[in-house]
């Protein structure tokens, strides 16, 4: 199709949500990828972090187009070989002791919630529900993770919004320790590395402080992991990097590899804390997508874990030497560039028109890359983006 129809019809026929940069993206293999008229663009971005494996991986087509053609869907009321094992190889790499799958991050996020009120209510009854969360966290686009989102803006349109959440300044924690006095907090929940927010680490400290408070109070530690899972800073989740044990995690967008997929990662607390009826979903766990994430699991073992963290030690090496790049920050392959004189998104438009797929993160611009990406693919993208950024 010719991009000006293509254009139309989207203009015509679909809701105005996304304001849209103008790549009509037909084709990708690897980091690599073709638009409507065959230019190349290498990607930065891998959707959002979805794309673990690239564009198109042979091994991962191959397994998601066998399972298509074996049992595309039945429903939860029976069993299937991909969810089973795609739920053995996550508490094993994990923390976790039982998964619940859905759709999405903010599904996945919606059954943390769930869980975290459940798991309170089943011991202490009714009225310690309440879950402090971050300012400038982002947490999906339900009305209740909007809800549990730390981002004024997001708090619009849509009222009421789900009661029982409070705010705290990451890095606060006189703020945090203020906030459970009350005795009716069910949880904690935040991202180790706030990603919507901007690519912005919490603090050794404050983590192990929530941490710490959590442990003490029987307070959940609710960590969504829906950006940062799977491999994307170096470390299966990123709580490794902190030395911190979760109660509940949740995953999502690299999950499938580019199939729809949620997971609910549920610790020793919750491992029976979901019960028959208390909680479902159609589609979740459906085996197209649980063969493409088994395919991704099996992929990211420790060697390709150290491979992720090299390769994003050199993009960021070779940032810092970029004249209009004022500080990167993230970890692994999650990194965000604090620019110089330049807005993020006049910076990614000018990076898409020299064949650059960047993302931005408020004012900073995000770089979410294949995790396998090649060395190759990092220098063609990487000199698109010192036209760009000198
Ligand atoms: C993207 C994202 C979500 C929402 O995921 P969806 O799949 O879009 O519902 C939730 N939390 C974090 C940290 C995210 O980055």
């Amino acid at each position: 199709m010719k991009k000006e129809d293509i254009f139309e019809y989207d203009k015509n026929y679909i809701a105005g949500t996304y304001l849209r940069s103008k790549l009509f993206a037909k084709s990708g293999k690897g980091a690599l990828c073709r638009d409507e008229e065959g230019k190349e663009y290498v990607d930065f971005s891998s959707g959002i972090g979805v794309n673990s494996l690239g564009f198109c991986d042979s091994r991962w087509v191959e397994a998601v187009c066998t399972q298509a053609s074996k049992l595309q869907h039945i429903s939860n009321l029976y069993y299937t070989e991909p969810q089973a094992k795609l739920a053995k190889e996550l508490c094993h790499k994990t923390f976790a002791e039982k998964v619940f799958f859905s759709n999405s991050g903010a599904e996945a996020n919606e059954a943390m919630i769930k869980a975290a009120r459940k798991y309170s209510f089943d011991k202490y009854g009714t009225g310690r529900n309440k879950i402090i969360a971050l300012i400038n966290s982002f947490h999906g686009r339900t009305v209740t993770t909007l809800s549990a989102t730390g981002q004024e803006v997001f708090h619009k349109f849509f009222d009421p919004f789900t009661p029982g959440f409070e705010f705290v300044e990451a890095g606060d924690i006189e703020g945090l320790k203020e906030a459970v006095k009350s005795g009716d907090v069910c949880g904690i929940m935040l991202e180790f590395i706030q990603g919507e927010g901007g690519v912005v680490e919490l603090s050794e400290d404050f983590a192990a402080a929530v941490s710490e408070l959590c442990e003490k109070n029987d307070i959940l530690l609710l960590d969504d992991e829906v950006q940062t899972g799977v491999g994307r800073t170096g470390r299966f989740l990123c709580c490794e990097h902190y030395g911190i044990e979760p109660d509940l995690a949740s995953l999502a967008k690299g999950l499938g590899g580019g199939l729809p997929i949620g997971a609910l990662l549920l610790g020793k607390k919750c491992r029976d804390t979901f019960t028959p009826g208390s909680h479902g979903s159609t589609f979740g766990g459906n085996p197209v997508s649980c063969a493409g994430a088994l395919e991704v699991i099996n992929r990211t073992d420790d060697s390709f874990m150290a491979e992720v963290e090299k390769k994003g030690d050199y993009i960021r090496t070779e940032l810092m030497k970029l004249p209009k790049v004022k500080k990167v920050t993230g970890k692994g392959l999650m990194i965000g560039i604090s620019l110089i004189d330049l807005s993020s998104k006049e910076a990614a438009e000018k990076c898409l028109e020299k064949g650059v797929i960047v993302l931005t993160a408020k004012e900073k611009l995000r770089l979410l890359p294949p995790l396998n990406i090649s060395f190759e693919e990092i220098n063609k993208g990487l000199s698109g983006l010192k036209e760009v950024l000198s």
